[in-house]
């Protein structure tokens, strides 16, 4: 695998990401990110590419993110590099960097720290600029830029546990494209500003069973709607706001340290039991992923959080099976 690919990558390049990485350093060096995720699961075929990639010798039990990011890539040939995170996202990364650099496209690494130590943190960022060509203070200067971004998305998750003005499932696309700003970060500035006044213009929503969602993003399509039919509503996303970073943080390493996701369990953990009293959360749904190894932290969350819990496991993209609509009518009526 390729480091140090500054000089190979003119600005305006577009790089896919494999997770959210520190995208100021992306930005900083004029690059444009692309979140593979977003990419993969938006698409009318999300369902035909896991297929496609399965065609092509990826196993049938490996998780379905990975596949689709894959086929991703094949379809996007205007992507040119990617950036794995394989410590503190997902060791299946490993090998999909390795697949595609056998498959000519560059690869360049990002690795949270683990178990999460500053230092460490801080020495990986200073890496990574490396590796993509761009310094402390471009990265300051862009970080400072998606500061206020970042407020206003904090004030779109407010309105979403607070007035209800804001669905379940806006607060969930919103924030999960806070991982690349859609590529431009100034576009993306405006078109939240346009949304959130139309937003804060809208009634408060009437009160239904307070949800929280946690766990990766789920791969199913219309989850929120369908527990809006119930009486529902998804008022904390949990890993979409960490993707928003929401800790507010002026210096880069404090701002990354504190995200919960690539690290052990135990901040995020705080953070869920914060959001239950503070969004006064009814009930929680923990989604998993078919052959993710994240499943295994189901035991945990049950042990610790004290609130009804529902795990729901997904395989596939596309709408909820007849099954899991049960189960969370079940759930949802016992919450009720
Ligand atoms: S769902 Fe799990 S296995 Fe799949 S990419 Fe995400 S972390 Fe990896």
């Amino acid at each position: 695998m390729r480091r140090g690919l500054s000089h190979d990558l003119p600005p305006g390049s577009r790089v896919g990401l494999t997770t959210t990485i520190p995208v100021e350093v992306v930005l900083a060096a004029g690059l444009v990110p692309v979140d593979l995720n977003n990419l993969f699961i938006a698409s009318p075929h999300a369902l035909e590419w896991v297929a496609e990639a399965e065609a092509e010798g990826l196993p049938r039990t490996i998780c379905a993110w990975i596949k689709g990011i894959y086929a991703a890539l094949g379809h996007h040939p205007e992507i040119c590099a990617v950036i794995a995170a394989c410590q503190g996202d997902c060791s299946y990364t490993q090998a999909l960097g390795e697949l595609l650099a056998s498959r000519g496209v560059a690869v360049l690494h990002f690795n949270y720290p683990y178990p999460r130590q500053r230092a460490r943190l801080a020495r990986e960022l200073a890496e990574f600029m490396a590796q993509v060509g761009t310094e402390p203070g471009a990265v300051a200067a862009m970080q400072a830029k998606l500061a206020p971004i970042r407020q206003a998305l904090a004030e779109l998750d407010r309105l979403t546990w607070e007035t209800g003005q804001v669905s379940g499932r806006e607060n969930f696309l919103w924030l999960i494209a806070s991982s690349d700003f859609e590529g431009h970060p100034d576009a993306f500035a405006a078109r939240l500003t346009a949304f959130l006044q139309a937003a804060a213009a809208r009634p408060p929503s009437p009160e239904g069973v307070r949800l929280g969602l946690i766990g990766i993003p789920p791969i199913f399509t219309d989850l929120w709607e369908h527990l809006e039919e119930l009486g529902a509503r998804v008022v904390f996303n949990e890993i979409p706001r960490q993707f928003s970073l929401p800790g507010g943080h002026a210096d880069l390493t404090e701002q990354y340290y504190h995200y919960t996701y690539p690290y052990d369990i135990t901040l995020r953990l705080r953070d869920i039991a914060r959001a239950v009293t503070q969004r006064r959360l009814q009930g929680l749904i923990h989604y998993t992923q078919s052959f993710c190894f994240r499943q295994m932290y189901d035991r945990l969350l049950r042990e610790k959080l004290r609130v009804p819990l529902l795990t729901l496991e997904g395989d596939r993209p596309g709408p909820l099976d007849s099954r899991s609509r049960m189960r969370l009518e079940a759930f949802v009526d016992v919450l009720r």
